[in-house]
């Protein structure tokens, strides 16, 4: 049967689109930026035409705008079949994606003040979706969901216990849906069942995040209760002395200023002073600017130590695997991290590095590697296309 697949994500102040048929090709896919701004903005990918919206439009008012445009230039050839929507926290009650009823938006909202500025804008969507299309199965795939594997020495932090129980702070880990595709594409490339293939899965964007993967599940990930632990990023960075928090307050900061400052104004922008761009940064360090040049630096050290750091969850290892704008575009950090981890067996070829992988289906290292290194751009679209079509098949 002909199905279409409309997918849905949902950012604090963005909304994007993605129409897929039943053999998994992109129909379509369609942005909005800068909600309830005066600026805001959307368009349709590959069509230059502007999508008119109405001033300070909403989410709502997007999705209906985009819906309507992509109808008109006929890139949306009748009703979807099935909706899926991105949603980034599931807590502890959802381990996998599921049909979409009122107890699972109950739950979702339960799961808000986890991600205050995330879940309500999925819930936004999905009731968008729901007005627009009341008789289609809608799916929630969760970026929390896969890491619920992790054993509690991995997700618990040495803190009071009863701050888990009583107020479920616990490591959360996000990034999953990418994470996910990593394991089953790792396999694939590989030649190898999802379920007998373990690796070390870095998701290198605008966020960061490291998961070790065995045998198909996420064993331990970088980021926690939030996505600000872990790695260096484009503006959070990542790991600190918890301490310097109390510190930076009895300089007189106030709390929502250092919150601010860790998520907003740290990370690669922070160091730098310059910006959260790597592809900025590689050039500004080339022009000889040193606190860009430092930046990488921390930012690959960093992703390095993880590495080692997510070997001691695993025991073999079939692959590291580089995914996300940065992981999948910056040979220089590539060829940085894996600089610190020769100890460990890593190296590469640089030929391969330098020309992304492309010419050996993503492989970067070389023959005296213990392990393969590996380049797969993510697709989390297509996760969630999969999942809603799966769902929708059975509900
Ligand atoms: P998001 O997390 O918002 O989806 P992306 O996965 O698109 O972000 O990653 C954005 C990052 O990828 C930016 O830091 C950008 O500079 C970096 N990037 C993209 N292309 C390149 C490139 N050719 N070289 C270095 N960095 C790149």
């Amino acid at each position: 049967m002909k199905q279409i697949i409309l997918v849905v994500n949902c950012g604090s102040s963005s909304l994007k689109l993605a129409l897929f048929d039943e053999n998994e090709n992109k129909l379509a896919s369609a942005l909005a930026e800068r909600l309830n701004r005066n600026d805001a903005f959307a368009k349709i990918d590959d069509d230059n035409r502007t999508v008119v919206l109405p001033n300070g439009a909403n989410h709502k008012q997007a999705l209906q705008a985009l819906v309507s445009t992509l109808r008109e230039r006929h890139l949306m050839p009748g009703t979807p079949t099935s909706i899926g929507h991105r949603v980034v926290h599931g807590g502890e009650t959802f381990r996998e994606a599921i049909l979409i009823d009122n107890d699972v938006v109950k739950a979702i909202e339960d799961c808000a003040s986890l991600a205050p500025l995330h879940n309500p804008v999925a819930l936004a969507g999905i009731e968008a979706t729901l007005e627009q299309f009341p008789d289609i199965p809608q799916i929630a795939v969760f970026d929390t969901a896969y890491h619920q594997t992790l054993a509690p020495r991995a997700y618990l932090y040495a803190l009071p216990e009863s701050y888990y129980r009583d107020w479920s702070v616990r490591r959360y880990g996000f990034h999953g849906i990418s994470h996910f595709f990593m394991a089953n594409e790792a396999a694939r490339r590989l030649d190898k069942s999802p379920a007998t293939t373990s690796i070390i899965s870095a998701h290198l964007g605008n966020g960061c995040s490291i998961t070790a993967i065995k045998d198909g599940l996420s064993v331990d990930t970088s980021m926690g209760l939030t996505p600000l632990e872990g790695l260096v990023m484009g503006t959070r960075s990542g790991d600190i002395d918890p301490s310097i928090f109390s510190y930076l307050c009895s300089r007189g900061m106030s709390l929502s200023e250092v919150d601010r400052a860790l998520n907003h104004e740290s990370g690669l922008l922070g160091i730098s002073g310059q910006t959260n761009d790597m592809r900025s940064l590689c050039e500004l360090a080339d022009q000889g600017h040193e606190p860009s040049a430092l930046a990488i630096e921390i930012f690959c050290f960093r992703l390095a130590k993880y590495v080692g750091a997510m070997m001691a969850s695993l025991s073999c290892l079939d692959a590291l695997v580089f995914t996300g704008g940065i992981g999948e575009n910056s040979s220089r950090v590539r060829e940085k991290t894996l600089s610190h981890l020769a100890l460990l067996g890593f190296n590469m070829d640089a030929d391969m590095n330098a020309h992304h992988g492309r010419y050996s289906d993503g492989r970067i290292d070389d023959a005296a590697s213990r392990f393969p290194v590996l380049i797969i751009p993510t697709n989390e679209e297509l996760v969630i296309a999969r999942e809603a079509a799966r769902l929708a098949a059975i509900s």
